[in-house]
């Protein structure tokens, strides 16, 4: 029987404001859609914390025994900088200003998104469709979206109307705001908008002559809206109907609530049974922005190289560190949090090294099965990790307490308690085991090697090589192996 079967999940459910049971459209199947990154700069630290609680999720439905489709999409057109469809595509400005092709941007940050994500072990989506590459299936939307009465031409342009779509709908299901607050709040650059009304939003949009990425289509030369290509690619890959679409807090309001009205206007459903909002992730408990120098790239935070952090951390530290916090809490970034999450995960992670020699006996002093379910029950509550980790660590006491004979366990209870860490830690929550990941599962021969190395330094100094024993000190340290001299010899970490 799958594990599906045996658990109950509740997802905090933006559109009904609670925590729902969660049961997919077809059992045994989930799809899931995610709105992925404008890639035209590098990948934020809080992208990289909303698709990492994403990719959570998207490890525990797996998991459980769900086959899931997840599609995540590269907004690689039509992102404007501004919500309110004003400014210049943020992919096209950056072309500009770097004079090369809008696709070179693209692919440059593209590249720069994956690289980052494969550092923290994502797991990658199951599809990953480009706007550029559904540009069809957004034209074909907005024809229908036209032909059912809920968007108008001017100037070629095409613009969803809001008002007329509140009529028989609700424009504000998933937000809570009301559109009479929405008139009077949204505010317009005079005369540079063809919109009947302010909190219209674009579907199409004409190209100005110097825009490069133009498509044609039968109202001008130009390009889809941006809240348009979730819409045709989420329905595209999952059907019209699907379970859970997930977001940073961010997106909920226009972005999702756009997409609800479009998909509402063009097919008469609401499309998605679940929405879930990923919270922000502060620095230093403020807004983490570039122009403030309050601001961290995901890289810096494996070189140690930003003025906000003491040293280097694993990107498994980082991980856990994310995973510490609900997805739906802010997440404060800070060096504290880092310098204590590493001391965490190395404890969990001794704890871990031990289970293969731990001694058994004929009972067990903790009832496993029970903290098992204790595991999947936090898990089950809308993912809540932090909860998760504690029982985490309860267990690495129950394992260090065994090693020092002051408990006991059976062999049974041994193996579940080794598969329900091993999967909770490396599969469900992603993280590595860098000693032996960064030795491919010879730790001990990459141990002996350095092990040896710093005997041999330890030669070199006895014989006044300084020259030598530096030079195997630094060139451990360029594979990432620091040494650490002490009172009691040298140790090292991998
Ligand atoms: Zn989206």
């Amino acid at each position: 029987m799958p594990l599906y079967k045996q658990q109950e999940i509740k997802i905090y459910n933006s559109l009904s404001g609670e925590k729902d049971v969660f049961k997919p459209i077809h059992e045994g199947y989930v799809g899931m859609y995610v709105c992925g990154p404008t890639v035209y700069s590098n990948v934020h630290l809080g992208n990289v914390r909303t698709f990492m609680s994403f990719d959570m999720i998207f490890r525990y439905l797996k998991h459980l025994g769900f086959k899931v489709r997840y599609v995540r999409n590269i907004t690689d057109a039509g992102h404007l900088e501004n919500d309110a469809d004003e400014g210049e595509d943020r992919i096209a400005k950056k072309a500009r200003l770097e004079e090369i092709e809008p696709m070179e941007v693209v692919q440059r940050y593209t590249v720069d998104f994956h690289n980052t994500l494969n550092a923290f072990n994502f797991l990658p989506p199951s599809i990953e469709p480009t706007a550029t590459g559904h540009i069809i299936e957004q034209i074909e939307l907005i024809k229908t979206i036209i032909d059912n009465g809920f968007a108008y031409e001017v100037n070629g342009s095409v613009y969803f109307d809001v008002l007329k779509y509140n009529e028989i709908n609700n424009y504000g299901i998933l937000s809570k705001r009301k559109v009479e607050d929405l008139i009077h709040n949204t505010r317009e650059l005079d005369g540079q908008s063809d919109k009947k009304n302010p909190q219209d939003f674009a579907l199409w949009k004409k190209a100005e002559p110097r825009h490069i990425m133009r498509w044609p289509s039968p109202w001008s030369d130009g390009f889809p809206g941006w809240h348009l290509e979730c819409t045709a690619m989420s329905t595209k890959y999952l059907g019209e109907h699907f379970d859970i679409h997930g977001g940073g807090m961010d997106l909920k309001f226009p972005h999702h609530e756009c997409e609800i009205a479009q998909n509402q206007a063009a097919k008469g459903q609401t499309p998605v049974n679940y929405w879930m909002h990923a919270n922000m992730l502060i620095m230093n408990g403020k807004k983490m922005a570039k122009s403030t120098g309050n601001f961290i790239l995901p890289n810096e935070i494996f070189s140690g190289d930003n003025e906000h952090i003491s040293k280097g951390f694993t990107p498994s530290v980082a991980r856990f560190f994310m995973l510490q916090a609900h997805y739906r809490s802010v997440l404060d970034f800070t060096n504290d949090g880092l310098l204590a999450s590493e001391k965490g995960f190395n404890r969990l992670m001794d704890a871990i090294h031990l289970l293969d020699s731990l001694p058994t006996a004929t009972t067990s002093t903790l009832n496993v099965l029970e903290w098992k379910q204790k595991c999947y029950d936090a898990m089950n509550d809308d993912f809540n990790t932090p909860i998760l980790i504690a029982h985490l660590f309860e267990a690495a006491k129950y394992i260090n307490q065994i090693n020092d004979e002051k408990a006991t366990i059976t062999k049974e209870d041994l193996a579940i308690l080794k598969e329900t860490i091993h999967a909770f830690v490396f599969d469900i929550m992603g993280l590595q085991d860098t000693v032996s990941t960064n030795a491919n599962g010879n730790s001990d021969k990459l141990s002996g090697t350095v092990e040896l190395l710093i005997k041999l330094r330890q030669e070199a100094r006895a014989n006044k090589d300084f020259a030598l024993s530096d030079q195997i000190r630094n060139e451990l340290d360029t594979l990432g192996i620091q040494l650490n001299d002490g009172k009691d010899g040298t140790s090292f970490n991998l």
